[in-house]
């Protein structure tokens, strides 16, 4: 995951940025350093990596050099009064999301003004500025270093200790039987329409041991053909989510609240959810999670009920984004409601609550 976004304006101040990288690099893990551009393969909508990476970092870096303010383009424009000039997205990103933002000054520059500035990035002339000079490099660089690390954020607080080989056969093994029971639950109410259908269940997918399990709704119509869950539109989303966070769905488990689909993908009912919370609760003693992501109101609102959480007759409007905690069998646990990704696909407004949510599950990495 990038911790450290470093961001700078090529013609205003490259030989500095590149003396500062080098510096860094030696201190921190330079996968742990987005600084540009050209890191990026061809065809992907840059606008988006960038914001991701931003979202992703600890620490954002502003490189002001003399002419950061006054660079233009080939028609004139100052460069910072563009809206796709991607210093000035990455710091509205970094704003935005209440990133350190620490402005670090070279060439000796001065701090630019509000008024110097377009409005999105105001803000930024509020925040304290680092001054890096040529004479004493090597000293100003370290203390920037210093600063860094003490801002970062302490590293896996929650994280699980990795499991023994041994372990993991045996979740795998009980996974694979579980999965047995439910492909034979011939009483379930969605069982003849599943093969009526040709569907198949879907219990989960992920590592046996996932620190963090995500609870979805259930399963569409490409996840019960495939019998994998999150593999359509919905599962797009949630990749692009957990990539936010430095995430591969294989770190994490994601299984659902029902295990069957629904004619015409219909919400869940209470005799479907009842029926399929054995399998979600073996599940949770199985993987047994540091945190529970109910993502949508169907899995919330059973998690809730399960831990018997005093927040259960809320609805997720009023908790998203809120880690709530308890106790599970195998210990604390800790229960962030999250909108369901499909949200995303009918108000793409909503992309940006949905990745400042899942920012919340980065000590559980
Ligand atoms: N939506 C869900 O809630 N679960 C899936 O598996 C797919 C889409």
């Amino acid at each position: 995951m990038s911790r450290i976004f470093i961001n700078y304006r090529r013609q205003d101040s490259e030989g500095y940025v590149g003396r500062l990288y080098d510096h860094l690099s030696q201190q921190f893990d330079p996968s742990d350093i987005f600084m540009d551009v050209e890191a990026m393969k061809p065809g992907v909508d840059f606008v988006k990596v960038l914001e991701d990476a931003v979202l992703a970092c600890d620490v954002f870096i502003a490189i002001i050099g003399p002419q950061w303010l006054d660079v233009q383009n080939e028609a004139g424009t100052r460069r910072l009064d563009e809206e796709r000039d991607f210093v000035r997205i990455e710091i509205e990103s970094a704003l935005k999301h209440n990133k350190l933002v620490i402005p670090v000054l070279v060439g000796r520059a001065a701090m630019p003004g509000t008024r110097d500035l377009p409005k999105s990035i105001a803000a930024l002339a509020r925040r304290n500025a680092f001054e890096l000079s040529h004479q004493r490099f090597a000293y100003d660089a370290e203390q920037l270093a210093q600063t860094i690390k003490t801002a970062i954020v302490p590293v896996n607080p929650s994280s699980k200790p990795r499991a023994s080989s041994e372990t993991l056969r045996r979740k795998m093994r009980e996974l694979k039987n579980l999965r047995d029971q439910l492909f034979d639950a011939r009483t379930s109410p969605l069982y003849a329409y599943r093969i009526e259908n040709r569907y198949f269940p879907v219990l989960g997918d992920g590592s046996p041991d996932a620190n963090i399990l995500f609870i979805g709704q259930g399963p569409g119509e490409y996840e019960a053909m495939q019998g994998i869950p999150f593999v359509g539109a919905s599962g797009d989303v949630l990749d692009e989510m957990l990539l936010t966070i430095g995430l591969k769905r294989e770190d994490t488990y994601i299984t659902n609240i029902i295990h069957d689909r629904t004619p015409d993908n219909r919400d869940p009912i209470p005799a479907e959810i009842e029926f399929y919370a054995p399998y979600v609760d073996k599940v949770i003693e199985i993987i047994q999670p540091g945190v529970i992501v109910p993502l949508g109101r169907f899995s919330m609102g059973y998690i809730l009920r399960k831990y018997d959480l005093p927040e259960k007759r809320m609805r997720i409007g009023q908790l998203h984004g809120k880690l709530l905690q308890s106790q599970a069998k195998h210990g604390n646990i800790f229960i962030l409601p999250i909108y369901h990704p499909a949200m995303v696909l009918y108000s793409a407004r909503e992309r940006d609550t949905l990745r400042q949510d899942f920012q919340q599950l980065k000590p559980f990495v």
